[in-house]
């Protein structure tokens, strides 16, 4: 098995990424790092500032007032805002369609970017995202590209938040992973493709344990 490698896990919204990323990392007793919730917390920081609609160039200028990290506790990673740990309040649908809209910016991507490589080089982590295998791990020692259908994936998304006991509707759920799946897609700047080196996996019709097993046979020796 391997001591250092890296995993990447990129696939659109609600495909189940972070908890394949999360139960592999578990197996290998490895990192998971979810960096979407690196996005999440500019979202969270610009909608604390009321400047979730600002425009391009204040957004920026926030961010270089501001400071993002990575802290990692029972292997995996927790977001640091200016040092407070805001990892639990970074889930609602809200910060989720900010953090959508303003990971086009470049400004937003080149200052997560060094982030996630650092974290990334150090070996022996599971990252989750959309453009992991593309941009940030190019090098990673196993890419996995993620899909499952739309229906699948609302209903996913239903039931994780009706567990956290907010109200939701499925038809609006599915219409929001579409537009936001269509943003990712057509963005310019690292948009969400399968890199040409990353094995497909549709997990539409299986757990997360089948997933964990089939991605573990793959991993190079
Ligand atoms: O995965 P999650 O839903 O938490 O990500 C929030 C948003 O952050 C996504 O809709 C996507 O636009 C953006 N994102 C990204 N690149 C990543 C991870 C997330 O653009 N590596």
């Amino acid at each position: 098995m391997l001591k250092k490698g890296s995993i990447a896990i990129d696939g659109p919204s609600a495909s189940g990424k972070s908890s394949l990323a999360r139960a592999l990392a578990h197996a290998l007793q490895w990192v998971h790092a979810d960096t979407g919730a690196l996005y999440r917390a500019v979202a969270l920081s610009l909608t604390k500032a009321d400047l979730a609609e600002a425009p391009e160039n204040t957004i920026c200028q926030h961010l270089k007032d501001r400071t993002i990290s990575y802290s990692i506790r029972d292997n995996s990673t927790r977001v640091l805002l200016n040092g407070e740990d805001i990892t639990d309040f970074l889930r609602s649908e809200e910060i989720g369609r900010t953090a959508s809209r303003i990971s086009q910016i470049p400004c937003v991507r080149k200052y997560l970017f060094q982030i996630q490589r650092n974290l990334g080089e150090k070996g022996g982590v599971v990252m989750d995202g959309r453009d992991i295998g593309s941009v940030i791990l190019p090098d990673a020692s196993l890419k996995i590209f993620l899909l499952a259908d739309v229906r699948t994936r609302a209903l996913r998304r239903l039931s994780e938040l009706e567990q956290q006991g907010i109200p939701a509707n499925l038809d609006i759920i599915q219409k929001d992973l579409e537009e936001r799946d269509k943003r990712d897609r057509t963005r310019s700047l690292a948009p969400l493709i399968q890199a040409p080196d990353a094995l497909l996996l549709d997990n539409s019709h299986m757990t997360i344990e089948d997933s964990v097993k089939w991605i573990l046979q793959k991993l190079p020796n």
